[in-house]
């Protein structure tokens, strides 16, 4: 017999938050928008989808994400600076079911806009709520996401909603529909914090996967 059992040290936080600051919202696909050199990371997904939830586990602030919240607010782009490490920004949700065809599709040219036209835009966590179909405009936002050619890190949230077997299968139809790798997606839950440390660690791996700011690219042979 040897003592009693140790248990496992939790690992250490992979994003610890030092610092957290709102920069300000960009409104319009020509409007104001950062003009830091720090990499940006977007976070985008239906309205409802879990978004402001996942940010806040993300962050471990209660309300951080309450700004993009707030009347005026929720249709812009709201930019956050996290650890003067990297840009957080949080994209309108799309496709709100109780809004008319013609008001789902007015979230395109913000988004689009921005999503083409950010130089020091690094990459994209796309949410997808796990009970639901993906919808037309998270394909349509997925096809342009690949089309930009974007590292994208998919998360299925809310997956506390179902048994750990149904969540999984989920994961799994949820992967072939969109053509994803099951392994790349992230199972997340803001109400049990599964899947924060991971998403944690993939946006500290994919900001350390990036040249360094002001570098110029490696010249070419020749
Ligand atoms: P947003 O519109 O995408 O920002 O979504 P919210 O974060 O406001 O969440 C929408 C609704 O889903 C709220 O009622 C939340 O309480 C709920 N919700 C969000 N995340 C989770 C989750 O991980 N588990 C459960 N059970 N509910 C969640």
């Amino acid at each position: 017999m040897t003592g009693p059992e140790v248990p496992p040290k939790a690992a250490p936080d992979p994003l610890v938050i030092r610092s957290l600051e709102f920069i300000g919202p960009m409104a319009t696909s020509d409007g104001w928008r950062p003009t830091n050199t720090l990499p940006e990371i977007a976070f985008a997904g239906r309205s409802n989808v879990g978004k402001s939830s996942l940010l806040n586990a993300l962050v471990r602030r209660k309300a951080f994400a309450r700004v993009s919240r707030t009347p005026g607010r929720t249709r812009e782009i709201n930019f956050f600076a996290v650890n003067q490490r990297f840009v957080l920004a949080d994209l309108p949700g799309y496709g709100y079911a109780r809004i008319s065809k013609e008001r789902q599709a007015e979230w395109r040219p913000l988004i689009e806009g921005y999503l083409r036209k950010s130089p020091v835009l690094a990459g994209i966590v796309q949410l997808l709520d796990v009970r639901r179909d993906p919808s037309d405009d998270d394909r349509q936002m997925l096809d342009l996401l690949a089309e930009i050619g974007l590292p994208t890190i998919v998360c299925v949230t809310k997956v506390d909603k179902l048994s750990k077997p149904q969540a999984a299968a989920r994961v799994k139809e949820i992967a072939r529909e969109l053509a994803l790798d099951e392994e790349q997606i992230i199972a997340f839950s803001a109400v049990t914090g599964a899947g924060r440390d991971e998403l944690a660690e993939a946006l500290v791996s994919l900001l350390d996967s990036l040249p360094p700011a002001g570098e110029p690219e490696a010249p070419s042979e020749g």
